[in-house]
């Protein structure tokens, strides 16, 4: 039987281990994973641990859930694969057109990806090729908002604001533009975040207007930017941007990557502004967390702007596992589950006890910001340790929790069947690790 000393020595050994300085591992020992159950993680000896980031942020209704399991296990009987260029299937002709039921109406094509970066690397593709074939090829720009995060292949890091990214990368990337980010932690004092909002719409504006001919699409994390921190903003922003972008003929790419599938307490994040993109980014959640899968939803307008006679009109991209069926079902089983269990409603409840049992969290002396929107919740740490993050997470493990801060940002966004206990022991432990590191 594999143990959890001989499975991390492998792994370091074997597995080049992602977002990670190896080397850290010489004191820092890696996480052994048995097996999952709702929202724990067991190691090989039964140690438990409340997932309490969703595995990076793509787990919804936990881990090992029969329903997903069963979907999946009916679909391998009957196709695991088959090329999506000249075929197609049941499960992604049934996800395309739930998908384009329940998002903004007139988002009628989906268009699929593996991930997350490979979505954001298709919808600039698409925005600046459609204008190529409207006749605007000096349209090529891209513009995104500071702090944004769109993924890490080259394309993605072009509007990815991380300065990290930048300095290890920056001369493999072509440099776009980023305007402010409507993050309400920056306001000034006695603003509210829509005032604020509002005003960084108008540094939008600004940029628009000065550059507009030659910018293809606006990229937008809305309503929360995760990797900034859980940076939250108001939905005004978002209505507004999309006033500006029709204004001034510039597409708006809505990255719903993170936050789509309920996470900001509407199934899309997008409908709390009331706006429709012309492009809408989903991946992570949308599996329930279980395969690899992303779409672009795009409008009627833009796919006939490919829709012609001659091959480099047509869209000229393809991932090999683009639609895979075993991914499309386990989708398909996750929308079911949103109608079975009623979750989006079974959400707000949980959230509103969760806000009503985190109020020590928020009278914490060293903690600022505390934050909520839907199924996250975010708050900076004040602490004396350069390496918070790090030590948080260890000791968080300690208490039977993983916790991941991003810097001094601590969050919650757990997978959406956590219970009342459950909540009540992550907001317990948490409270202890900081009185810990405090
Ligand atoms: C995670 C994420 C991505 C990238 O997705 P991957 O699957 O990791 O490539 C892009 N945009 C946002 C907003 C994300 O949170």
């Amino acid at each position: 039987m594999t143990s959890n000393i001989e499975l991390l020595t492998r792994s370091l050994s074997a597995v080049w281990h992602p977002c990670t300085q190896m080397k850290r591992h010489e004191t820092l020992p890696l996480v052994p994973i048995a097996r999952g159950k709702g929202v724990w993680l067991y190691d090989f000896e039964g140690k438990r641990y409340l997932d309490t980031v969703s595995s990076w942020w793509v787990n919804l209704f936990g881990h090992s859930e029969p329903r997903i399991n069963a979907a999946i296990t009916d679909q391998l009987g009957k196709l695991e694969h088959v090329m999506l260029a000249g075929f197609t299937h049941e499960p992604v002709v049934q996800l395309s057109e739930r998908l384009r039921e329940l998002a903004p109406a007139g988002l009628g094509h989906c268009f699929y990806g593996s991930d997350g970066a490979s979505a954001t690397e298709i919808a600039l593709k698409m925005s600046a090729h459609y204008w190529r074939n409207s006749g605007r090829p000096h349209k090529t720009e891209f513009i995104s908002l500071q702090n944004s995060y769109h993924g890490e292949t080259l394309g993605a890091l072009s509007v990815t604001d991380v300065a990290l990214f930048r300095d290890a990368y920056g001369t493999l990337i072509r440099q776009n533009a980023t305007v402010r980010s409507p993050d309400w932690r920056i306001a000034e004092e006695g603003e509210s975040p829509e005032s604020f909002a509002l005003r960084c719409a108008a540094d939008l504006d600004q940029h628009l207007q000065q550059h507009h001919a030659h910018v293809a699409a606006l990229i937008v994390e809305p309503l929360i930017q995760g990797a900034a921190g859980m940076a939250m903003y108001h939905p005004a922003y978002l209505k507004r941007a999309r006033e500006l972008c029709t204004r001034y003929n510039v597409h708006l790419i809505a990255d719903e990557i993170a936050v789509g599938m309920g996470r900001t307490g509407t199934l899309l994040a997008c409908e709390q502004a009331n706006i429709r993109p012309d492009f809408l980014l989903l991946s992570k959640g949308i599996t329930g967390g279980y395969l690899p899968l992303s779409v672009v939803m795009t409008t009627d307008d833009i796919y006939q702007a490919f829709y012609a006679d001659e091959t480099a009109r047509g869209f000229l991209h393809s991932h090999s596992y683009t639609g895979n069926p075993l991914a499309c079902r386990a989708a398909l089983a996750t929308l079911d589950i949103f109608v079975q269990d009623d979750v989006l409603t079974a959400n707000r409840a949980k959230a509103a006890f969760l806000n009503r049992i985190a109020q020590p969290l928020r009278d914490h002396l060293a903690v600022r910001n505390f934050r909520n929107t839907g199924m996250v919740w975010a708050f900076e740490v004040e602490s004396s340790h350069t390496d918070f993050a790090q030590r948080c997470f260890s000791l968080g493990l300690r208490h039977d929790l993983l916790l991941r801060p991003m810097g001094d940002t601590v969050y919650f966004m757990p997978p959406y069947v956590i219970t009342e206990e459950e909540m009540q022991l992550m907001v317990s432990r948490t409270l202890s690790v900081i009185n810990e590191l405090t």
